[in-house]
């Protein structure tokens, strides 16, 4: 049984989520994560931009930072690029991470840097009134989009792919265990992770869509999962409507803040054959 109370700010408690919502869920598996990696306190940073999700940085006993809209990355990338020492881990949610913070997050991607980032995927705007966020699944109903919604969404997965992340991952709140696993592969992975993390928001989107209470939105993460290894044997009209869970993508790259070390330690051997 993991021990996560000691990374419970539990001053900053009770928190502010609604009843059912998945935020605690998946706040608790990052938790987990971090106690089978055994990570120092002291030297694991958490970063969170806004929303829901992103409140739970000020739950955490870490070095913590609640930033801007959209731009947790860019806070993170500071801090990992001051001390490349330090565990770096992005609290953010599908609008915060896809929208205001796209730029960001194709940029993080691009670079490989070292950072792992978990996206609180609720599919909506929580905070903010459920509006459509870049991860509304067409057809879904959203304040912002009441007869339906019309754009296509975002394939955060292959999105983070192609922008040259080199871990990245889903589960779900039902698949909480797992979730943990991914997020330790993800932490140990030397580069830039994702994990998508799919979380019911009860109020926001599930009262729109008519989805019923927590209980039966768990009940879709379940019924409409596929793990990756069955998905990869299936057609594309058979994942329609599903979501892969499990290891999407895991390849080498060079890490950003290695290769400006080894640029730095070039030009001062450089001076130095000058001097
Ligand atoms: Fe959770 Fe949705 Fe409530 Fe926000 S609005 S706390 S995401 S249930
Ligand atoms: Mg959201």
């Amino acid at each position: 049984m993991a021990n996560i109370e000691k990374y419970l700010r539990k001053t900053a408690l009770p928190h502010i989520w609604c009843p059912g919502c998945g935020n605690g869920i998946v706040l608790a598996a990052m938790l987990r994560a971090v106690e089978k990696l055994d990570l120092d306190q002291k030297k694991t940073v958490i970063v969170s931009g806004i929303g829901c999700s992103s409140r739970a940085s000020g739950y955490m006993n870490f070095n913590t930072i609640h930033t801007a809209h959209g731009r947790a990355l860019t806070f993170a990338t500071g801090i990992k690029f001051a001390n490349p020492e330090l565990n770096v881990i992005v609290i953010t949610g599908d609008g915060d991470s896809t929208a205001i913070g796209g730029n960001h997050f194709i940029h993080a991607a691009r670079r490989n840097i070292d950072i792992t980032t978990i996206v609180f995927n609720n599919n909506i705007y929580g905070m903010t009134g459920g509006q459509s966020s870049p991860l509304t699944p067409q057809t879904s109903k959203s304040t912002t989009a009441p007869y339906g919604q019309i754009e296509r969404p975002f394939d955060i997965a292959a999105l983070a792919i192609a922008a040259g992340a080199t871990y990245v991952a889903r589960a779900s709140a039902y698949h909480a265990a797992m979730l943990t696993d991914l997020v330790v592969k993800a932490i140990q992975n030397k580069g830039f992770s994702v994990v998508d993390a799919i979380a019911q928001c009860p109020i926001g989107f599930g009262r729109k869509n008519k989805m019923g209470a927590a209980e039966k939105m768990l009940q879709w993460q379940k019924d409409n999962a596929i793990v990756a290894q069955a998905a990869a044997k299936l057609s594309p009209e058979e994942k329609q409507g599903k979501f892969i869970i499990g290891e999407l993508h895991h390849s080498a790259a060079p890490e950003y803040t290695a290769e400006y070390a080894k640029l730095i330690a070039r030009l001062q051997q450089q001076k130095g054959g000058q001097a």
